[in-house]
């Protein structure tokens, strides 16, 4: 019987395997259909400086799916990067991007670049001729990349970087302390900002070796003269906290979950039509 049970098992377990590679399958097709139809928008994400102004935004793509409702990048990015989809994806992003920024001169906005996206032998030539098209400013342009992306293939990293700082784009750092364990490339690469990771500052300020790590990160960005963003602030504490190492720029729920882009947008244009 136990045998039966376990060919049973099996059986469930290769049919499942069939239908989650097809389901697979169905939802590349699905997602570059997306990419057509235009399914897919740009959330933003405030970021905000001490004084608790939105300066800028992260852009986060999210995907209006016509049944399955919103779906999350955590999701469809993965996909997107084993399909080669990524590249008509990231190349739709940074064109909205640019388009975005054109139309308000006063904000800086951060995009996520995938490793496959970035290693793209075409992606500095496609960058730049983007930002000819739409005219956007790249000094208000930073591009997120991880730790591990810039460690593999340093060396074309590196040129890349170089390549697309000299047209004043920025780089920033995203989820650091989580990836790689070495901090010397820190100081080769042309980097001005990091942003540590939710995940350090979620037990803040109670978490004593949370604490004491991002206060090292802190110590280290200020030696290597970089910004540094606190990611997934979430409560007033953490926001006391982190001013008081002087660590003022911050992103998180606290100040804004993310949306979508016009909304976001829109709120802070009537802000500032209230200032003036
Ligand atoms: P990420 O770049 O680290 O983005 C931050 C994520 O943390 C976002 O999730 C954001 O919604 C979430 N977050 C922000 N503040 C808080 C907070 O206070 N608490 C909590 N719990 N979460 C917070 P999201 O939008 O689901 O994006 C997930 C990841 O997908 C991003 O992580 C990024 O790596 C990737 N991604 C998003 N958009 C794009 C894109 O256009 N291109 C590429 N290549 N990747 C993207
Ligand atoms: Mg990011
Ligand atoms: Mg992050
Ligand atoms: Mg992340």
């Amino acid at each position: 019987a136990a045998k039966e049970a376990g060919r049973g098992t099996w059986r469930r377990f290769q049919m499942s395997m069939q239908t989650q590679a097809e389901s697979r399958f169905a939802l590349e097709g699905e997602l570059r259909k997306a990419l057509d139809n235009q399914q897919l928008s740009l959330y933003l994400q405030p970021k905000t400086n001490g004084d608790g102004v939105i300066y800028g935004a992260e852009v986060l793509v999210r995907w209006e799916h016509p049944e399955k409702g919103l779906i999350y990048p955590d999701f469809f990015i993965p996909l997107a990067e084993d399909t080669g989809l990524i590249i008509a994806l990231g190349e739709w992003v940074l064109k909205e991007t640019l388009l975005l920024m054109q139309d308000n001169p006063q904000l800086t906005f951060a995009v996520n670049i995938s490793p496959r996206e970035f290693r793209n032998t075409d992606f500095v030539n496609r960058l730049r001729r983007l930002l000819d098209e739409t005219g956007a400013d790249p000094k208000r342009l930073t591009l997120e990349l991880t730790e591990g992306l810039l460690i593999t293939d340093f060396t074309k990293s590196y040129k890349r970087m170089l390549n697309l700082q000299q047209l004043g784009i920025s780089f920033s750092i995203d989820d650091f302390g989580t990836g790689y364990s070495s901090l010397s490339y820190l100081k080769r690469l042309p980097i001005n900002e990091l942003k540590i990771d939710r995940s350090f500052v979620k037990n803040l300020p109670q978490d004593s070796s949370d604490a004491l790590l991002v206060e090292t990160m802190m110590a280290v960005a200020k030696h290597l003269e970089l910004l540094v963003v606190a990611e997934g602030v979430e409560t007033k504490e953490q926001q006391e906290y982190l001013y008081s190492i002087g660590c003022t720029l911050h992103q998180g729920y606290y100040y804004g979950k993310p949306e979508p882009a016009k909304l976001l947008l829109a709120r802070i244009k009537e802000q500032q039509a209230n200032t003036d």
